[in-house]
C-alpha cells in the first residue's frame, strides 16, 4: 500500500454530515462515522491511511472550518481522524495546507 502523504482533521461539530467529502476523495479515505455528533449528524472522519493531501475534500466541503488538510503523514500514524488532542500535540511547526484559517496557504499549495 502506498504511504500516506497527508492527513485530514475533521471538526465533528462543524461538519454537517453531507458526505460530499467522502464522495469526492479519490483514494476513498474518508467515511461518515457511525456515531452522531452533537449536531445530530454522522460526521466525516479520516480512515487513517491513504490520504495524499490533495485538498479536494477541503474545496468540496460547504462548511468553513470543518476540514483541515495537512500535507504530511499523520503524526500518530495510527491516526484516527478528528483526534483533536493528537493534532494539538503535533506541534506548531506543522502548518495545514488547506484550512479555512489558511486560505493563503491553500492557494499557494495549488500553484
Ligand atoms: S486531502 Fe485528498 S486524499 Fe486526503 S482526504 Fe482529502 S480528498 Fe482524500
Ligand atoms: S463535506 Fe464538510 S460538511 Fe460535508 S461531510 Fe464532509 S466535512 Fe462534513
Amino acid at each position: 500500500m502506498a504511504e500516506a502523504r497527508g492527513y485530514v482533521a475533521v471538526d465533528a461539530e462543524e461538519c454537517k454530515g453531507c458526505g460530499l467529502c467522502v464522495e469526492s476523495c479519490p483514494p476513498k479515505c474518508l467515511e461518515l462515522a457511525p456515531e452522531l455528533s452533537h449536531q445530530g449528524v454522522h460526521p466525516a472522519r479520516y480512515v487513517g491511511e491513504r490520504c495524499t493531501g490533495c485538498g479536494i475534500c477541503f474545496y468540496c466541503c460547504p462548511e468553513p472550518g470543518a476540514i483541515t488538510v495537512y500535507k504530511t503523514p499523520h503524526p500518530a500514524k495510527t491516526g484516527l481522524a478528528g483526534d483533536a488532542e493528537k493534532l494539538k500535540v503535533s506541534g506548531p511547526a506543522e502548518q495545514p495546507a488547506f484550512s479555512s484559517a489558511g486560505e493563503e496557504a491553500a492557494h499557494a499549495a495549488t500553484v
